[in-house]
């Protein structure tokens, strides 16, 4: 039996507490599995990999109670454990005294935060009520740890008229000067995120060149920095329009399988590469039923429905099947061959 070199396995344990109008991982419910499942996952598994790293989620981080023993566990099921991403729980930290602190003790030094604008839209976006009043309270909680906030703001025609709230919260909390003072640059950056999972439904409301003059100039230089471009044009991409233009002969066909996946489990045990959101084409097989082997066999030859067409389908034909070539929607390239192969295989699913 071939090992891969290094598997990465997350497990969707707890969900989510929020419901995000962008989320590219989707809104199915949140389970409460155990840390036998954890074990279970890796014992399955391990046999397969030359390197394993096992996380307890892959929605939000440390959101159950026992986010300490989980972490733990984590840390003994694996060879390598990953230090913790700038990714947190923003419902604990408003809510656990002591979540924060132990994110400082863990080295964390930036924790990321996603605006949408002012409050209304925040919390609209965001899926529940309060959001905003928690992000500005983990806010503080991470400042009084020596822990930069690191601002994300998610852009679409509708979100882009609130950029101006962002920026002036940046300037009313003072952000900039105490970070420095903590001695962590602050960060701060927008963009338009993949057109995938939930985040699919604002293909109607989707960027434009119109609107990129409406990034306010503080959030737009924060930007360049974050994505180490020299234009606000080229963080946001080209348009839909050019990009079907550039590819609509393009005969190339693509390989999706690595040596070293990362595999997304869902609460019913149905496994997905986290190529881009887990959607039912691109589901591996289910581990109860199916067992690892398969699994890891049906990844390696390509055979669930979306990695069988992005093997056999040349990206013209998508083009043809599923592109705007008069859009002036922006993407980057490869968010718009995921959003070409999602869409192609979805209409398949539907015939
Ligand atoms: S984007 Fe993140 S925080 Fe928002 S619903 Fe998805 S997993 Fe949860």
């Amino acid at each position: 039996m071939s090992r891969f070199s290094s598997l990465t396995l997350c497990l969707d344990m707890f969900g989510c507490p929020n419901r995000c109008r962008h989320c590219w991982l989707g809104h199915g419910p949140n389970g409460r599995m155990e840390p036998g499942d954890l074990r279970f996952l890796a014992e399955a598994f391990r046999p397969l990999a030359k390197q394993l790293e096992v996380f307890s989620w892959y929605r939000e981080p440390d959101y159950p109670d026992n986010y300490r023993e989980l972490w733990a566990l984590e840390a003994e099921l694996s060879d390598q454990k990953t230090p913790h991403f700038e990714n947190l729980s923003v419902w604990r930290a408003a809510r656990d005294p002591d979540y924060v602190p132990w994110l400082a003790s863990l080295g964390v030094q930036r924790c990321q935060l996603t605006f949408f604008g002012g409050e209304a839209m925040t919390d609209r976006y965001t899926g529940r009520k309060g959001a905003w009043a928690d992000l500005l309270e983990t806010a503080e909680r991470l400042l009084a740890q020596g822990i930069a906030p690191r601002i994300q703001v998610f852009v679409n025609r509708e979100t882009v008229r609130e950029l101006p709230a962002v920026e002036a919260l940046i300037r009313e909390r003072d952000w900039e000067k105490r970070c420095e003072a903590i001695g962590v640059p602050f960060s701060a950056f927008v963009h338009q995120g993949g057109c995938d999972g939930a985040n699919a439904q604002h293909y109607p409301i989707w960027v434009t060149p119109a609107e990129l003059p409406m990034i306010p100039p503080l959030l737009a230089d924060y930007s360049l920095r974050h994505w180490k471009e020299k234009s606000i044009a080229a963080v946001f991409g080209q348009t839909e329009a050019a990009i079907c233009h550039k590819l609509g002969k393009n005969r190339r066909t693509g390989k999706t399988a690595s040596d070293t996946p990362t595999f997304y489990i869902d609460r019913n045990w149905d496994v997905y590469p986290n190529i881009t959101a887990p959607a039912p084409w691109w589901r591996l097989g289910n581990l109860r039923r199916d067992g690892a082997a398969a699994i890891a066999d049906c990844y390696r030859e390509e055979r669930s429905p979306a990695q069988r067409a992005r093997r056999t389908v040349p990206l013209g034909q998508m083009v043809r099947a599923g592109g705007d070539p008069e859009s002036q929607r922006l993407f980057g390239e490869g968010d718009y061959c995921d959003y070409l192969l999602n869409k192609y295989c979805e209409g398949a699913v539907k015939e």
